[in-house]
């Protein structure tokens, strides 16, 4: 959702309702991030990310993982024939290892 980029601003105040100072600039406390993808799944998606996936019109026909890739901040792994998608960290990471598939 690149639209909504830049429309939240950090208050200083950890947003996972944790009411506890998060720091100037920052939306959390380090970790609370993660504590809040996963509370929300579990209050607005029953815990069930296939259910998240579908409330958004993802799922085996319609690749969310492309739609990362889409917005740009995702990269495709530069193997031909691997279909490994990710942040460009994770996908460094995963390209300087062997791709048995590919035959290496
Ligand atoms: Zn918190
Ligand atoms: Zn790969």
């Amino acid at each position: 959702m690149p639209e909504n980029t830049n429309r939240e601003v950090p208050t200083g105040i950890c947003w996972c309702g944790c009411r506890k100072e998060a720091g100037i600039g920052r939306f959390f406390i380090q970790g609370h991030d993660k504590i809040s993808e996963a509370a929300l799944i579990t209050a607005d998606y029953d815990g069930s990310i296939p259910r998240l996936l579908a409330k958004h019109g993802y799922g085996p026909d319609n690749s969310v993982r492309q739609a990362a890739v889409d917005t740009g901040a995702w990269i495709e792994c530069p193997r031909e024939g691997c279909d490994y998608t990710g942040a460009p960290a994770s996908v460094r990471k995963h390209a300087a290892k062997p791709h048995p598939s590919l035959g290496d």
